[in-house]
């Protein structure tokens, strides 16, 4: 579509003004969509285009359609892993049709191989230097959720001689609901190393690379949402496996587990991990609307302070 894609995640500068257009027991991102949409960042998006994964996104996706002042896409995710995929290959291939067709646009698919394959190739250039702890976990979200062309990315990644941070602190997970803008600051501060990540935007955003030998949309599809081990999907095994061995590889020693209040597939999920990961496990419920800096600080001071006992 020659489109620039733009992830809509909390960037700084977010204050929450605008909350009332969902219930009070949804969680706080999506409740905070409004006024994230109201940055200055987000004020040249043409259209919105959103999976249906968890179904206070959903709600939250057609609640925009009414208020937003660009068009909304909305298309289904499968919720169990091997469902029919045809069919929800269909909802979101005309997902993309209709969001060209409203935008007067058309989608050139002789682009997509090429397109596909550099975005493999900033896949795996940051999987190798995660996986060689040369780049944190801070600029990892700047790179899930930056607007530059992937091509720029790579440059820049190229030339990156080293961003570790974390020698001496202590390595953990950090897994939950997307984070705010000054969680990270707080737990490096406090002493840990955020080695691993199982958030949407950090390590398991650049898990899968696209197949670049079968029909492109199918591999888009395969990739993206069928492959896609978000919490929503059922059963969580899979998710769960990765977790385990995205701990094992990047030996961490604890696990911060940071989810947003009202969020159901990680907060229903809580128990189930601190038994299945076997690691010593922070629970932290937070809220984007209020974020209770001091009380998260203390917490995860005096668990970084556990570990190193
Ligand atoms: S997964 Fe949780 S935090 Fe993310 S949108 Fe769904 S309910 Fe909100």
């Amino acid at each position: 579509m020659g489109a620039v894609p733009v992830r809509i995640v909390p960037r700084r500068g977010f204050i929450q003004t605008d909350t009332h257009h969902l219930r009070s027991d949804a969680c706080s991102f999506c409740r905070s969509l409004p006024s994230i949409l109201n940055l200055p960042f987000y004020q040249n998006l043409t259209a919105l285009i959103h999976g249906a994964c968890c179904d206070q996104m959903r709600r939250m996706t057609e609640t925009l359609a009414n208020i937003s002042k660009v068009p909304v896409f909305l298309y289904g995710a499968p919720r169990t892993y091997g469902a029919d995929s045809l069919y929800f290959l269909n909802e979101m291939r005309s997902a993309f049709e209709k969001t060209a067709a409203e935008l007067s646009i058309t989608i050139d698919e002789s682009l997509l191989p090429a397109r596909i394959k550099v975005r493999n190739r900033l896949k795996e250039r940051v999987f190798e230097l995660r996986t060689a702890g040369l780049l944190s976990t801070a600029l990892l979200h700047q790179i899930a959720a930056s607007l530059l062309p992937p091509e720029k990315l790579i440059e820049f990644l190229d030339n990156l001689e080293s961003d570790n941070t974390g020698s001496t602190k202590v390595p953990v997970m950090l897994a939950g609901s997307i984070p705010g803008v000054w969680e990270l600051k707080v737990m490096e501060e406090s002493g840990a190393h955020i080695k691993a990540d199982a958030t949407c935007m950090g390590d398991r955003v650049f898990q899968h690379r696209v197949d670049e030998n079968i029909d492109p949309w199918t591999a888009l599809y395969q990739s993206y949402i069928e492959d896609n081990d978000c919490p929503h999907r059922r059963p969580m095994n899979r998710l769960i496996r990765y977790m385990q061995e995205l701990a094992g590889e990047r030996e961490v020693q604890g696990v911060i587990y940071r989810s947003l209040k009202f969020c159901h597939p990680w907060g229903l999920s809580a128990e189930r991990m601190r038994k299945e990961l076997n690691l010593p496990f922070l629970r932290i419920d937070d809220d984007l609307s209020s974020p209770a800096v001091e009380t998260f600080r203390t917490r995860v001071g005096a668990f970084v302070e556990m570990l190193n006992g």
